[in-house]
């Protein structure tokens, strides 16, 4: 449609039935400025419009109206830009462009307008404030309608060109979008409708159904059979119903990979996505696969699971521990041993089952077992089921990663209160054999002395010197006799934790030179070299002491047959004293160190006859000096001779 210049209409109708058809606003506005014409573009935006200054926002009014009569004086064409109020109350913005209306006869009536909606382009261009956005009185050359609509048409044109870019960056960013949620390593899906449509599901989705992208267009239900008897599509529709969103952790589900049912497991949310109305148009499907996880827990779980029945199989009682401390496990013994229930033995009935002499000590010795990672072994109480306290061997053993920390504790408790009991029993017995056999022998060594008394007296004869050398030789084996029963009856008291010290201030050279002097006289072919410190006193129990020195020095004779040399050394250093005693004799294996002080332990493969003896002696020295608060310790290498440090306090 063309305009002419001249616009030929003198009635409202007239105006219409040229300017409706036209898709933009146009308007005749007379010169009186009381009326204007409208097209139907105008009246769809604007309703129905009074007085039309009064709908142009209030800070443009002003401005307008002033630009309105300033025009109609110089009747050029201008443009201009405001705010005017649509049908619903919103104002929008406006860009008018507006030329002189003439009449047929050449009269100036006013201005046809042609407006222009630029709410888009005013926000592109939003760093403008709205005062700078109108430009007043902005005059342009007189132009034909039709070169006006011409250049609405190109600014049309460029905005639509300009839509079309944006649509272009859209679909390329929504492809990118898309491209990354297809490569995604999580799997995502959506399903849409009620139908549970697959409008798209991504390469991880695709693998972890096991299907191909045949599937997408497809109801789950027919794209996933497998899914029947399974409770995904029930809750699917509950939540396309409801419109809540579901959430579960290591679900079960069985899905068919290449003809057979797999089991997997998944972290799943569906979460549904609601369309403008509010109801739920499609659910968006995340299911993270944590089978490999799962598997490997159960894994573990069947492993612990098999170690608990094992554990309940043995005698024993075996318990499992955090490194913390926390007990995890008792085994079937424990409970019923103890009576209690799992939950109550952990929490306090372990500790409470202690004999409380024990407790302080067991403590003390786990950790410190902790500390250096090694196996705590200790005999010790544990009160049953009845109250009665029981004897057990318990050792706790650490479990220990490739880190060397420390993973776990595994304890096994054995009942050796039988054993304890007879160990108990005999050592009773020992005891009391002791003081048995010590009255009646004390009584012949009187007997004994007497008559080597009585034989001193005797003029010699033949009978006197027959007699002699026998009484003499029973009379040594008495002191050897009354020396086992003196050490037999030590033993008992030092298992039953009391050896009663006589203690009193000794000179240590004083007390070696004497114990030595009659080593001297009863083994002359040996070489004794003493190096002694003098003037060393200690407050000890004398006959212990010398005891301690006889039974080393003893050993030194014995277990070196081919050497006759003793080297005894006394020093301080310090606070602690030190007596060395070295022979150069069979020498002791590093394996045999630690138990020659144990009570009765020998070292094997020593001809028992060679060497006799009830290994008790190096039993009876370390616990006398320990006694008097010291230690003896060992330097000793197979065949090359020992030497024995006694420590002792000043
Ligand atoms: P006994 O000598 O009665 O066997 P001890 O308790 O005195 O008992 O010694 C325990 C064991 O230690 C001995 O059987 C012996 O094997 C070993 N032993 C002790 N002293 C020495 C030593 N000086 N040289 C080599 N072995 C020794």
């Amino acid at each position: 449609m063309e305009l002419t210049d001249q616009h030929q209409f003198k009635t409202e109708e007239e105006f219409s039935v040229i300017m409706d058809p036209f898709p933009i606003m146009v308007r005749a506005c007379f010169a009186t400025m009381e009326k204007c014409y409208f097209n139907s573009a105008w009246k769809r935006f604007a309703g129905d419009v009074g007085a039309f200054s009064q709908e142009i926002h209030e800070d443009f009014r002003l401005e307008f109206d002033r630009l309105l009569a300033a025009q109609v004086k110089l009747r050029t064409a201008f443009k201009t830009r405001y705010k005017f109020r649509d049908a619903v109350g919103v104002y929008h913005w406006l860009a008018e462009q507006a030329v002189p209306w003439y009449s047929a006869e050449g009269d100036f009536i006013g201005f046809i307008c042609y407006a222009l909606e630029i709410n888009e382009l005013v926000d592109a261009v939003n760093d403008q404030s709205s005062e700078k956005a109108f430009q007043s009185s902005d005059i342009i050359e007189p132009m034909s309608s039709s070169i006006i609509l011409k250049k609405y048409a190109e600014d049309l044109n460029s905005a639509n060109s300009q839509l079309l870019r944006s649509n272009q960056e859209l679909a390329i960013s929504e492809a990118h979008f898309k491209f990354l949620i297809q490569e995604a390593p999580v799997a995502i899906g959506v399903l849409h409708q009620r139908d549970l449509i697959i409008e798209s599901a991504n390469i991880k989705l695709l693998e972890v159904w096991g299907k191909s992208s045949d599937v997408v267009g497809m109801p789950l239900s027919v794209a996933l059979p497998e899914l029947q008897g399974q409770p995904f599509l029930e809750i699917l529709d509950q939540v396309y119903t409801t419109g809540q969103p579901f959430y579960a952790n290591e679900i079960r589900a069985m899905l068919e990979h290449e003809g057979e049912l797999k089991e997997m497991f998944f972290n799943l949310t569906y979460q549904p996505k609601a369309d403008f109305s509010g109801a739920t148009a499609d659910i968006l499907v995340v299911p993270v696969d944590v089978t490999n996880q799962v598997n490997s827990r159960k894994l573990v779980e069947r492993s612990e699971q098999h170690f608990r029945s094992l554990a309940d199989l043995v005698p024993a009682k075996i318990s499992n521990a955090l490194p913390s401390g926390e007990v995890t496990f008792f085994n079937k013994q424990w409970l019923e041993f103890s009576g209690m229930g799992f939950e109550d033995l952990r929490d306090f009935g372990y500790h409470r089952m202690m004999h409380p002499d024990e407790i302080a000590g067991f403590q003390a010795g786990l950790a410190e077992a902790a500390a250096n990672g090694v196996a705590y072994v200790s005999e010790m109480r544990f009160k049953n089921i009845e109250g009665k306290y029981i004897w057990h061997l318990n050792i706790a053993s650490p479990i220990i990663d490739e880190d060397g920390r420390i993973m776990m504790w595994v304890g096994s408790t054995t009942d050796i209160h039988a054993m304890k009991i007879a160990e108990q029993r005999k050592s009773d017995f020992v005891s009391m054999i002791s003081h048995e056999i010590k009255t009646p022998v004390t009584s012949i060594k009187g007997h004994v002395q007497l008559l080597l008394r009585v034989l001193e007296k005797e003029t010699a004869s033949a009978l006197t010197d027959r007699i002699r050398p026998s009484l003499t030789r029973i009379n040594q084996l008495l002191v050897q006799l009354t020396e086992l029963i003196a050490d037999m009856l030590d033993m008992t008291r030092i298992e039953a934790g009391r050896l009663d010290l006589r203690k009193e201030p000794l000179l240590l050279d004083v007390l070696i030179a004497v114990v030595v002097e009659d080593f001297r006289l009863s083994h002359q072919e040996h070489q004794f070299n003493l190096n002694l410190e003098s003037g060393i006193e200690i407050n000890a129990d004398r006959h212990k002491i010398i005891q301690v020195l006889i039974n080393l020095i003893r050993n030194a004779i014995k277990y070196a047959p081919k050497s006759d040399v003793i080297d005894i050394f006394l020093t301080t250093a310090g606070e602690e004293i030190m007596i060395r005693i070295r022979d150069y004799g069979i020498g002791i294996d590093e394996r045999d160190q630690k138990k020659i002080f144990e009570r009765f332990y020998r070292v094997e493969g020593q001809n028992e006859s060679h060497y006799s003896g009830l290994g008790i002696g190096l039993f009876l020295a370390y616990s006398i000096i320990e006694f008097h608060g010291g230690k003896i310790s060992l330097e000793s290498s197979k065949g090359k001779g020992s030497t024995f440090i006694v420590y002792l306090p000043r």
